[in-house]
């Protein structure tokens, strides 16, 4: 396709647009590949049946390119497209509904080098293809930028992993009754070229997309668990340090001896480091339940992050042996706006499982007072 694509560039303009099949990998799941072999082939001939004046790609993962050299042309074949994909497609086997988003490459974008263009379109095509993307995406100047920018990010995240620099900022969990140091969260950071800091909203991400997580997850560990084996600890008050654990993670059945191995490197007393899972981590928790387990016995004691953040499920609290709760900071300002009853029972049914609470977000005096009536045994916030 890149060899067409550089055909089309040489002639003084072209039109490139596609489409994508939503969802393409649950929805093979879901019909079955004998269904969805038979359902590509109907689509192909709906293609190949109407004179578009195109050439027409399939680039793999329900994405299909369309490069012609009439823009009028091009929308038209789009929404004939769009038409035709709100129905059912039935053959011997088949019978299909697929949802799909379009792509349309902005006429500022077509000037793109050949170096660039291959990995823009794959980013727009897995833009196109998020739930969040409603029909359709416009591959304009806009998205190019944010598609360097990531790329940029990427690039200081690959170094940072590579040379051990990913940097640990700590932020401190108190006693809710005084305010006295007794934990802290372990939160990444990496710098860009210039010596700026980069925020994990940016690189988070990146890593998850591109299988740097895990390298970054450890790192982070292997600097908590140092930390805590450090001398300026051991004459603190500081107990213990939470490090995060990405859903990405949690699904890796090596993840228990892996983080043993380095915990025991630093001889540290059980209850030393403490990770933290999202409720999204639980939602497919047969993995991660073992290591869970696992790692409790080791003294690596689990806590569950963002909770109310998703539909919030005590039931998920009794099938893990969790150690402590984070409130999610929302539902902790949200209380502030709204007091309910709600919270006063999550946090007593916590108590009840012996599971200790934090809520997260505190930013000021008002707020530590009122969570501390309701119960919470912890605090993390700004206020800090
Ligand atoms: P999180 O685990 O919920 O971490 C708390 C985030 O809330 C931190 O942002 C912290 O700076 C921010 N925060 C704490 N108190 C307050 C407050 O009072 N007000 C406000 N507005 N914000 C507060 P940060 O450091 O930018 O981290 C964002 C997210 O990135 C984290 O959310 C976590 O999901 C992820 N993250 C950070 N470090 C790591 C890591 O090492 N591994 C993984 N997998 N994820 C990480
Ligand atoms: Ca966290
Ligand atoms: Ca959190």
């Amino acid at each position: 396709m890149m060899d067409e694509l550089l055909v089309w560039k040489r002639r003084k303009s072209f039109w490139l647009g596609g489409f994508v099949i939503r969802d393409f990998n649950g929805l093979r799941d879901v019909y079955g590949s004998q269904q969805f072999m038979e359902g590509a082939g109907l689509i192909g001939s709906y293609i190949l049946a109407n004179d578009w004046d195109f050439d027409a790609f399939y680039v793999g993962e329900g994405r299909f390119v369309l490069i012609g050299s009439d823009e009028k042309k091009g929308e038209a074949a789009l929404n004939g497209l769009k038409e035709r994909f709100r129905h059912h497609w039935r053959g011997e086997l088949a019978d299909l509904i697929l949802p799909i988003s379009l792509v349309r490459l902005s006429p500022s974008c077509t000037s793109m080098d050949a170096v660039t263009a291959p990995g823009f379109m794959r980013y727009v095509f897995r833009i196109a293809a998020q739930p969040a993307s409603g029909e359709g995406v416009i591959a304009d100047a806009d998205l190019l930028a944010r598609f360097h920018h990531t790329i940029y990010v990427r690039k200081c995240l690959n170094q940072a992993i590579e040379n051990n620099s990913i940097e640990m900022y700590l932020q401190p969990l108190v006693k809710a009754e005084n305010g006295v140091l007794a934990g802290c969260e372990a939160l990444a950071r990496i710098r860009d070229t210039e010596g700026k800091l980069i925020y994990p909203d940016e690189f988070i991400p990146v890593a998850e997309s591109n299988g740097m997580i895990e390298e970054l997850g450890e790192q982070m560990f292997r600097k908590a668990c140092a930390f805590m084996a450090s001398d300026e600890v051991k004459n603190s008050s500081l107990q213990w340090i939470n490090v995060n654990l990405s859903p990405l993670q949690c699904v890796d059945a090596s993840l228990a001896d892996t983080y043993m191995e380095i915990y025991r490197t630093y001889d540290l007393k059980p209850g030393s480091v403490y990770l933290e899972v999202t409720e999204q981590s639980l939602q497919d928790s047969s993995v991660l339940h073992k290591q869970i387990v696992r790692l409790q016995k080791e003294g690596i004691p689990f806590v569950l992050d963002d909770f109310g953040s998703m539909s919030s499920n005590l039931e998920r609290l009794k099938d893990n042996p969790f150690i402590g709760v984070k409130l999610d900071k929302n539902m902790v300002w949200s209380y502030m706006d709204h007091p309910d009853f709600i919270l006063l029972h999550i946090i007593e049914a916590c108590h009840e499982m012996n599971i200790k609470v934090t809520a997260e977000g505190i930013e000021n005096a008002d707020m530590a007072l009122v969570f501390n009536d309701l119960g919470c045994d912890y605090f993390q916030g700004y206020y800090y």
